[in-house]
Formats: C-alpha cells, structure tokens, sequence
C-alpha cells in the first residue's frame, strides 16, 4: 500500500493531529539514547531511514485497529514509551511506524487493600512514584532512568532498581499485564498473588521488547514507605573481598535494600575525600518496618568489619543518594569531548562473577588503544551471584566509523569474556538491536524456543523487526 493511503488510514483512526509526520520529530525518533548513537552524533551521524509516521495512541480500541491494519499490511511497527532505551531498540526502519504509547497516561487504581497500582503504558516512573509517595507508598523501583522511562518500557526491557535487593526487579513487581498481539487480539492477564495455571504468561511480556506486540496497561505491586533507614560506607582494599561480603550478606538472608561495591577507580572518582589509594568504596542501605532497619545494619557491619573493610559513616550515602542519576550527564559530556563511551551490565554466578570483572578490566586496558577509563561496580545482588556495571570510555578518531569500532571493541570483550564464564550479556538493557549477534550463543539450546515464540506471536514478523532476534 502506498505510504500516503497509510497515513490516510492512521488519520482516519486517530485524527491528523496524532499522526505525526513532520521531519524533524521523526529524526528525533529515529533512535534511542545508546552512548554509540551519542557520540556519533556528534561526529555528523543522522538516522539513514525514518519512520513513515509516529502514531499517537490514546485508548486500547485504538490501538487494536492500528494493529489490525498494521498486520493486514505487514507494515514494521516500533512500540515506544518513555524513549530510554539503551540498545538500538528504537531504530525506525524505512516505511516503519511508530505505536507511541506514552499520551496512554493514566493511573487506573491505586488498590490499598491489595497493595497494587494499576497503571496504563505511557504513565512515566516518576509521577507514578511520587503519586504514591503522597498516599505513603513507593513501587520501590528506582532505576537511574526514572524521569524518563514509563510503565510499559520497564516491563518490555525487564528493568530494574538501585534498591533492587529489597524490593526485587520489575518481574518481581508485576502483577497483572495487558497488551495486544498483532492480530488485534487484546490480552489481559489476571491480577493474582500466584497461581500454577500453566506458564507463567507475564514473562511473554516481561523482556518482549516491542517484538511480540504491544503492552498497554501493568498491575505492579507497592509498598508502604519504609519507616527507619540505615546507611553506611565503607572503604575496601580488594575488589573481590568487596563481592565476598556482599555474597555473605545476601546468603545469610539479609536483603539491604541498596548493595553496592564500587571499584577503586569510581570510588577515587566519586568519592575521593573519602577512600585511600586503590580503596574501593562499598554503600549500604537498609530499609523497612521499625527495628528492622537497624537490626539489618548491625548484620551489614558485621560482616564487612570481619573482611576489614574500614568504616566510613553514612555520608557517602548521602552523596550517592543525591548524584545516583547522573549518568545521562556524564554520557554527554564524554560524547560532546570525542570520547566514545557506555555502560555494559552483565551478570554471572558468584563463582564466575570476579574473574570476568577481572579479565575485563585487564583486557580494555591491554587492547584498547586510547582507552580514558574502564571501571565497574556490583549493584544488584543475589544469593546465586551478582552484576557488574561496566562503564568504559575511550577516544578515537572523529568519525562515525572509527566510533563505531572502538565501541564495538569494547563491547565485544566485555560480552566475550562473560559468555567464556557462562554469564549473561544483558543483566537489565535488554538486547535491542545491538547485542542480537550474541543471542544464540547467550541461549544455546534455548535459542529455538525465543524463535518460535516470536513466530508464533507475530508471524509476520512485523512488530520492532531485529531486536531480539538478529534480522536476516
Ligand atoms: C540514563 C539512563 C539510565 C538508565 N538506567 C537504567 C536502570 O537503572 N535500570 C534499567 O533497568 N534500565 C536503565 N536504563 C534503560 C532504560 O531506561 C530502560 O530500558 C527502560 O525500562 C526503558 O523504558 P522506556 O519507557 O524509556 O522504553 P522505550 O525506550 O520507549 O522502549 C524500550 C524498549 O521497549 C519497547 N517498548 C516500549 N514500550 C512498549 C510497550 N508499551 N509495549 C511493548 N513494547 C514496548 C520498545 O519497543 C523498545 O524495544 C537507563 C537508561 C538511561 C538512558
């Protein structure tokens, strides 16, 4: 069909006013905030294809014709909401659409009997949080991307937040989950507090990333708001002791809602008054019901003194507390310097998770020409193993192409080393468009049953085309 007869159609579904056609929005479109892309913007870098129009839904029954139509005519469709993403998951092929969901804004329940909120799509993290704040309750999900990123984003990328011990990650809050398949069917799972009726079909959506169709209202869980809180530093000589404390805390079954070890490089960087030479930093929160704060803390210390981590109050805290979502600006700033730079999160098992950290640091510094910085930090812990954030930074000659090599660099060892210790290659960004080339080797055996499920659900193979799954 041709591209007018589509706007036409969208036109006819949803007025002239929310299909958006004008140029300059579509650039702005046509990519997400991966620090590849923002470097290379800076070198000259412009989408080479864009959407033929951005569709601006308000209601399901819209979004149910536009699906229809967009299957009946194999048209490529990008689900977006909050526009946060990390890995090229919003790149807008040629004759694509874009299904923006983010004007779909409103809070439906907030239930406290059951402790949940039910909230459309578009709804952003951050008025949602500080709706609840005011009623005495948190989604205690704080990912660094909060005043940007929105309901349905989070469950499509299986996010999570800095207090993720505590409060666990995204599918560890979602309760309920309402979305359309292509064929126009509209899908609405339950609210339960569990249940063994078959697979649980949420994980469909959890981590979908636009490719199965489109989420258009979640049920999470909330929580009242903690009433004590502890926090407190300390300052380590030894990365791995740092992992081996947290490992020891989390295995005894203490969860501190923020568990954090950062490596000597960021704790000279971000806390320097604080730490000695080659000390890295490690920050503790613990939050909750009265008593339960402090007793936790107690735990928290005990274990980090036993390693002889040195004690350096709750100040430290109070720093990470106010900068914690700095990142974007730091990102920026390296971009607008020439410098290519990103964050890669993995994880791994505990027996596995300090080799990779080790191996990668040694092998950036050893192979990467140029390279300004590489450092790492573990946020989000478990009793099986942890994360490491990997930031790195590197110059290269200001081209398009020599900043797409250094990145491609620096990811690729970052990613080779975790699969050599059978880690996985994205511990909460997703997989986008960028990181599909190692999805067969992060699945093995699995690989097969990802394929057919996306068959399955979008046979056509029209719903965010290459992310997920490597395009052909
Ligand atoms: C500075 C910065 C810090 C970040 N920190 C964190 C962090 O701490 N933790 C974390 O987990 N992530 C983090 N991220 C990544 C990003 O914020 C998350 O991936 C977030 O969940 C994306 O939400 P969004 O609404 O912006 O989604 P978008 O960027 O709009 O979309 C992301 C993906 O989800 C799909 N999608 C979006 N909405 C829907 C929908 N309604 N239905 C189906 N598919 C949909 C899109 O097609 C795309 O593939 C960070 C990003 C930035 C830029």
């Amino acid at each position: 069909m041709e591209q007018v007869k589509i706007v036409e159609f969208f036109e006819s579904v949803l007025g002239k006013d929310r299909v958006v056609t004008e140029v300059t929005i579509l650039q702005e479109y046509a990519t997400d905030i991966t620090g590849l892309r923002m470097v290379q913007k800076h070198f000259g870098w412009e989408p080479k294809e864009l959407a033929t129009c951005i569709l601006k839904i308000h209601t399901k029954e819209e979004a149910i014709k536009v699906m229809e139509f967009i299957n009946k005519e194999k048209i490529v469709s990008i689900p977006r909401t909050g526009g946060s993403g990390v890995c090229l998951g919003l790149e807008t092929p040629e004759h694509s659409v874009v299904i923006d969901l983010s004007e779909m804004n409103e809070i439906i329940e907030i239930n406290e009997e059951n402790l949940t909120v039910t909230a459309q799509s578009g709804v952003p993290l951050q008025v949602l949080e500080e709706t609840l704040n005011k009623k005495g309750y948190t989604t205690g999900h704080f990912p660094q991307s909060l005043p940007m990123a929105q309901m349905g984003g989070l469950v499509a990328t299986r996010s999570i937040g800095q207090f993720s011990t505590l409060y666990g990650g995204i599918e560890d809050l979602l309760v309920g989950i309402e979305g359309i398949l292509p064929s126009g069917e509209l899908t609405k799972i339950k609210n339960n507090p569990r249940k063994s009726t078959g697979p649980d079909l949420r994980h469909i959506w959890l981590g979908s990333e636009g490719a199965f169709g489109v989420i258009t209202e979640v049920t999470v869980k909330i929580f009242k708001l903690a009433t004590e809180r502890v926090m407190q530093a300390f300052a380590i000589d030894d990365f791995s002791k740092g992992l081996s404390i947290i490992k020891e805390i989390v295995q005894a079954g203490w969860k501190p809602a923020v568990a954090r070890l950062h490596d000597k490089t960021e704790a000279a960087e971000s806390y320097g008054p604080f730490v000695k030479e080659n000390e890295g930093i490690m920050l503790f929160l613990s939050e909750g019901p009265k008593g339960f704060a402090n007793l936790e803390g107690k735990a928290v210390e005990e274990v980090a003194l036993k390693y002889g981590a040195r004690p350096l109050g709750s100040k430290p805290l109070e720093i990470w507390l106010v900068h914690r979502n700095d990142i974007c600006d730091h990102l920026d700033m390296y971009a607008k310097q020439g410098a290519v730079a990103d964050t890669c999160e993995i994880s791994a098992m505990w027996s596995d998770i300090g080799k990779i950290y080790d191996e990668v640091i040694e092998r950036v510094k050893a192979e990467v020409s140029h390279i300004v910085a590489v450092t790492g930090h573990s946020s989000h812990s478990y009793m099986q193993g942890t994360n490491i954030y990997f930031m790195f930074g590197a110059m290269c000659a200001p081209t398009i192409e020599a900043a797409q090599k250094t990145y491609d660099q620096l990811f690729g060892i970052i990613i080779e080393t975790t699969l050599k210790y059978n880690g996985s290659i994205g511990h909460h960004h997703g997989v986008g468009r960028y990181r599909t080339k190692w999805m067969k080797e992060e699945l093995g055996s699995a690989y097969p049953m990802l394929t057919k499920l996306k068959h399955a659900f979008d046979p056509n193979g029209i719903m965010n085309q290459g992310v997920l799954i490597p395009q052909d």
